[in-house]
């Protein structure tokens, strides 16, 4: 019952950026304090040793803007990021609103490459990878077309690069 899951439900990866001004230094535990303030609650019973510092994400990762993959919820706990798909997918947040650091784009494609290996471990069996949009009428997020972006070999749209900051 609650939130827990086999891993083998997960068949959808769903991408998501965090809606924050882009260049912006985000964390996950910031991300953690809004979901917090929006009712949100982890079942911390069901992986107690987990980031058991972070009670609320609804994610299970967020990628920094130093590319830093940082664990959210554990893979065996539904997240709360996609209306109607939360029970059989993953939810990884890029920090910024449309446009990322070639670092997030590169730990991006390391991190889809390997959840959907189903020869390495967690051994999932992923057959969707998209964006929250595409699931979910109305919204943009994550403001990149994730089709595209697979199709492109994992080459982010100029357009979704930040800018090298000038000092
Ligand atoms: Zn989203």
């Amino acid at each position: 019952m609650g939130n827990r899951r086999q891993l083998s439900q997960i068949t959808t990866m769903v991408i998501h950026c965090s809606d924050s001004p882009n260049g912006r230094a985000n964390t996950i535990e910031d991300i953690d304090q809004w979901h917090r303030e929006r009712g949100f609650k982890r079942d911390l019973k069901l992986a107690p040793q987990w980031q058991p510092q972070l009670t609320a994400i609804g994610y299970h990762f967020v990628i920094e803007l130093d590319g830093a993959v940082r664990p959210g919820r554990p893979l065996q706990e539904s997240g709360a990021h996609v209306t109607g798909h939360n029970h059989d997918s993953i939810g990884i947040c890029l920090i910024g609103r449309d446009q990322f650091t070639q670092e997030q784009w590169e730990s991006l494609r390391t991190l889809v490459q390997s959840l959907s290996d189903p020869s390495s471990p967690p051994h999932l069996n992923i057959r969707t990878i998209c964006g929250h949009r595409d699931l979910f009428k109305g919204k943009t997020c994550p403001n990149f077309d994730v089709a595209d972006w697979l199709l492109n070999g994992c080459t982010p749209p100029r357009a979704n690069i930040l800018p090298e900051v000038r000092q």
